[in-house]
């Protein structure tokens, strides 16, 4: 592994993984990534998948308890393409960006295919039931083990865990938020004993068509998040314009630098 400390960042790479400030992330195009969950199913035992923007690695940097987690994850896929940019510019290039509702999507095909069955938790009362709908529409003969919206009390969450636990999914989709979800799924991974755990962010949103999700051409270039943010402004603006876009750029910086300096020495 090539590890280049630059001032207290680091930036790194390896064949199969790519560090980028304090998360790991894997080197994977979606049919890699769904090689792996299936080889997880044959597992059996629970493994957490995390799906990585820009906002995790905001995050990881404020607090190490979540870079931990993260770190910790059985897989981690980019889901940005910011990220996507910056590995190409650090000359180990991450194939594709893999989103929470491109895990959802596939996921429910093999399901389907296979006869397991999915978990959906999370989202506004109703939500994660439409999303659902749509799924099996898409996939039909898709077996839905349970849905639960994501606004539950610490009281309510032991009924909760209890209902899934019940209902043996072979996948958990977990939509309640970075990094909420991250931390949820960690904290219960064993207890739950559901082979695919996955954090997707706002996709039962998405999906269930409460949300529109940006058009190709603006996900294409990165510019997803301009998309959500006119969609909810009040509450995503500081997100967006004070947190993640300085992080990207911060990043950028410092793999160029690392990309000049790796110039200088193969002179
Ligand atoms: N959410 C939830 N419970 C909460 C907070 C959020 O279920 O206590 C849901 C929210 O309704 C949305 C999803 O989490 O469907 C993702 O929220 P957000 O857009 O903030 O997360 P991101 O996509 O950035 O991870």
């Amino acid at each position: 592994m090539m590890d280049r400390t630059l001032g207290r960042q680091t930036l790194a790479v390896s064949p199969g993984r790519i560090r980028i400030r304090d998360l790991y992330l894997d080197r994977l195009d979606l049919p890699a990534a769904m090689e792996r969950i299936e080889g997880f199913l044959q597992e059996g035992w629970p493994h957490q998948v995390v799906t990585v923007n820009v906002r995790f690695v905001t995050i990881a940097s404020q607090d190490p308890a979540f870079a931990r987690v993260v770190n910790g994850a059985h897989m981690a896929v980019a889901d940005g393409m910011p990220l996507i940019w910056l590995s190409r510019l650090m000359g180990a290039p991450i194939p594709q960006r893999i989103t929470g509702s491109d895990l959802l999507f596939h996921c429910a095909s093999l399901a389907a295919q296979r006869g397991h069955s999915i978990f959906l938790l999370g989202a506004a009362p109703g939500v994660a039931q439409e999303a659902a709908w749509r799924l099996v529409d898409t996939y039909p003969g898709l077996r839905i083990a349970g849905i639960h919206h994501g606004y539950f009390s610490q009281a309510e969450e032991q009924e909760v865990l209890r209902c899934i636990r019940q209902r043996r999914p072979q996948f958990l989709f977990v939509a309640l938020g970075c990094p909420r979800q991250e931390f949820w799924i960690h904290r219960h991974l064993d207890e739950l004993e559901v082979p695919v755990c996955v954090g997707i962010g706002g996709t039962l949103d998405v999906i269930s068509g409460r949300l529109k999700r940006a058009p190709l051409w603006m996900q294409r270039c990165g510019l997803e998040w301009s998309y959500r943010l006119a969609q909810e402004p009040r509450r995503l603006w500081k997100r967006y314009i004070v947190e993640d876009v300085p992080t990207t750029f911060r990043i950028a910086g410092l793999a160029l630098r690392q990309r000049l300096l790796a110039r200088v020495d193969h002179r």
